[in-house]
């Protein structure tokens, strides 16, 4: 059953990257000129302004960069404690999410091997696959 979460921000770039999703698909825009993978999803390179690109999808793996736990509550989908966690692709961008609801955050480390999971999700413009990370092997 889908969790109900915050409005998602949705504009031309956000909604082809919502739509990779729905297929359990975690692409991020590549720059058609430079290569550079980007994200979040924007109108240009933020390298070299190029506004061409595909949709490239990435391994779901990667490494915990940093991260937080939240000890009070600022959303009330999100009950405290919930952790946030900044992962650091294979691919090399930073993406950051909350974690399945098992993990409370303790089971974090520097450099902890992360992989890719979904989470069933609605907000006011539908149901959706949050993509989220997790321990490797969790
Ligand atoms: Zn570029």
């Amino acid at each position: 059953m889908a969790t109900t979460r915050p409005p998602r921000v949705m504009d031309p770039f956000a909604r082809e990257f919502w739509e990779y999703t729905q297929n359990k698909e975690l692409r991020l825009q590549q720059c058609s000129e430079c290569q550079k993978l980007r994200w979040p999803a924007a109108a240009v390179c933020d390298k070299c302004l190029s506004p061409d690109y595909t949709w490239e999808q990435v391994s779901g793996k990667g490494q915990v960069l940093s991260w937080i736990v939240f000890h009070r509550q600022y959303f009330p989908e999100y009950p405290a404690p919930h952790p946030a966690v900044a992962v650091e692709l294979a691919e090399g961008p930073i993406f950051v999410c909350c974690m399945p609801d098992e993990f409370q955050g303790s089971d974090l480390a520097d450099a902890l091997p992360m992989e890719l999971d979904w989470l069933e999700s609605e907000d006011r413009f539908g149901t959706y696959n949050l993509p989220v990370f997790k321990p490797a092997g969790k």
